[in-house]
């Protein structure tokens, strides 16, 4: 014990408890706002809907199905929840971990064995990156799983810093402006596939889940590295917003702000069409200020020579 916890008086330590449970309080009302925000902003769940919550073991979906349970008990429409976790016969997977936590919880759950685990290793040579093939085939096996039980929405557990690590990514890699969204029909046009986590940072569901003692199960079982693309983005944006304190959040309001007429997409936005008109236009372009004038929120960008708020 060190000095300090041992000369602690009674008085301090209730304190200091109180103040953990005001901000553990504050922490899980955000969550639960944002993610009651999400739902709200893209119709995610509608009544009668029957929401297959897929649950990996991780912090991300642990945080996922809490919220989605308490919202699912305070909501003004009925939806059901079926956790489902896809067990792919990993070395040392904790077979009992998950059937105990959702029992205790008392939802309905389903587990689901596929040994993708020996596909993976029979069909990716070795030294090569599994994660490709394996993602695809768990996504198809979810894909069933949803038919099979009826779900009419698969609740994934992406959240905020997920969805801008993937615009880098197709950004620096791919040569597309495309994140992760936070609904979508998926691949085989079957199922609709939500995001109730979109609004939430990735900070604020580790704290949650470490306050919360979920029981996570470690994601390293199969031996692969998760992606390094996106670890160096991960860093790369967490360098950022330690040495631009808001820009993450700037940067995901930037993608719910669009402006396609001042991209370089055709097929968005119909340049060639394009004629004067009688008065000012929305959205119009200060055609000729300087490139250096960047920030409309007046928030630092690394390479600007000159900081202005364009909507003073
Ligand atoms: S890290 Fe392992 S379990 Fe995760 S996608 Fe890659 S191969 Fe699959």
């Amino acid at each position: 014990m060190n000095q300090q916890a041992a000369s602690a008086s009674p008085q301090s330590i209730h304190s200091s408890k109180s103040k953990q449970k005001y901000s553990f309080n504050k922490l899980q009302k955000r969550l639960r706002r944002n993610v009651g925000k999400a739902i709200e902003d893209f119709g995610m769940i509608a009544d009668g809907d029957k929401v297959m919550v897929c649950l990996s073991g991780g912090k991300d979906s642990y945080t996922m199905l809490d919220i989605l349970l308490f919202l699912k008990n305070i909501a003004p429409i009925h939806f059901d929840i079926v956790a489902v976790n896809l067990d792919q016969k990993q070395p040392g997977f904790p077979e009992h971990v998950l059937p105990e936590y959702l029992q205790n919880l008392g939802v309905d759950y389903k587990i689901v064995e596929e040994d993708t685990y020996s596909i993976v290793l029979d069909k990716v040579p070795e030294g090569k990156t599994t994660c490709s093939l394996c993602s695809r085939l768990r996504r198809g096996i979810l894909y069933r799983t949803a038919k099979e039980i009826g779900a009419t929405k698969i609740a994934l557990g992406h959240h905020r810093d997920d969805m801008l690590e993937t615009l880098f990514l197709n950004m620096f890699h791919g040569g597309k402006l495309k994140s992760m969204p936070p609904k979508l029909v998926s691949d085989d046009g079957q199922n609709i596939v939500i995001r109730p986590l979109a609004y939430c940072s990735e900070k604020d569901i580790e704290k949650y889940s470490n306050a919360a003692e979920f029981p996570i199960i470690p994601c390293n079982l199969c031996g692969s590295q998760e992606n390094l693309q996106r670890q160096n983005i991960k860093h790369m944006l967490q360098d950022w917003n330690k040495r631009f304190p808001g820009r993450i959040e700037s940067m995901f309001r930037a993608l719910q702000n669009v402006t396609p007429s001042h991209l370089v997409d055709k097929n968005l936005y119909d340049f060639k069409a394009i004629a004067t008109t009688d008065g000012p236009v929305d959205d119009g372009d200060i055609a000729f200020d300087s490139p250096n004038f960047t920030s409309a929120s007046g928030i630092d960008d690394e390479n600007s020579v000159q900081i202005v708020n364009l909507t003073e």
